[in-house]
């Protein structure tokens, strides 16, 4: 593949305490095991489309503090080129996240960096394929809309109601099938993914199915960052001229990859691997 991707979007460090409960309001339970790990869906999405061979950048803010460094760091070693990540005043973004023994969690986001993300000096070349989600704010999602030359990619995720202007600028939004259901102005879009999760997904032309792909069979072990790492595939599948079928299937294997590993930002082959064999 002959890709060129920049990401636009948040850097999270998601930090982790593993406890036998979760507390209930005013409780406190010990014995928790802390974990920290890069997060955030722009990371998550820079860190994939970098391992699957797109030579990736990615625009984003982390905070002056190690846990900034840290993300850096991590983005780094995916390929990723960090040049265009800038040093906020606030901290770096995080998500607090607790999970009990049956994997029930409760998260609390605090965006910090996330809020000074800004497009100041930063050129697109008509070239380059630009992928968004929805933890930055709609503003700078508007401003893509109106300054991005090239192919314009949306992940509506968290769901938040879209401006007009984005849905109808946008080359292709991803969403999964609860933000489907939450978004009806999706139904004008010009391409939109649906992702269900073990059953597969599909592309919608103005909400009418042209093209539908089971999903890869996994042994999942943890579903986070499945999302991100199909969107970050299917951008460079639609992209580099895959028909939409195989740019579906690419995307859902990509996307059982991810399942099969615990972290937000797995390891991954290069995207060719994950082709279909013509039959
Ligand atoms: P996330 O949990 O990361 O937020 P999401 O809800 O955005 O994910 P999903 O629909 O769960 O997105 O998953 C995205 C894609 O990953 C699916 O379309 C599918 O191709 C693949 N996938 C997810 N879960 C499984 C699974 N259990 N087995 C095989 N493939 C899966």
């Amino acid at each position: 593949i002959d890709c060129s991707l920049t990401v636009v979007g948040s850097i999270n460090a998601d930090i982790t305490a593993t406890t036998s409960r979760l507390p209930a309001a005013g409780e406190t339970v010990g014995g928790g095991r802390l974990s920290r790990s890069p997060g955030g869906k722009g990371a998550n999405q820079a860190a994939a489309a970098a391992r699957l061979g797109a030579r990736t950048r990615m625009i984003g803010a982390v905070g002056p503090d190690s846990d900034g460094r840290a993300m850096l760091e991590a983005l780094r070693a995916a390929g990723v080129d960090t040049d265009d990540i800038a040093e906020a005043t606030a901290e770096t973004g995080t998500a607090l996240i607790m999970v009990d023994a049956h994997g029930e969690n409760q998260i609390a986001v605090c965006e910090g960096a996330n809020a000074e993300v800004s497009l100041d000096g930063i050129e697109f070349r008509a070239d380059e394929a630009v992928l968004t989600q929805l933890e930055i704010s709609l503003d700078l999602i508007v401003e893509l809309a109106n300054h991005v030359p090239g192919f314009l990619a949306v992940n509506a995720a968290p769901a938040l109601q879209l401006p007009a202007e984005v849905v109808d600028r946008a080359d292709l939004i991803i969403v999964n099938e609860c933000e489907y259901s939450q978004l009806p102005q999706l139904q004008t879009a010009k391409l939109v993914a649906v992702t269900y999760g073990a059953e597969g997904s599909a592309l919608l032309q103005r909400g009418e199915q042209i093209a539908f792909a089971e999903a890869v069979p996994a042994n999942p072990v943890s579903t986070v960052g499945a999302g991100d790492a199909y969107c970050a595939a299917l951008t460079i599948g639609l992209t580099s001229g895959l028909e939409p079928e195989r740019a579906l299937r690419a995307a859902n294997a990509v996307g059982a990859a991810a399942v099969e590993v615990a972290t937000a930002q797995p390891e991954f082959d290069r995207f060719e691997m994950y082709l279909p064999t013509l039959d």
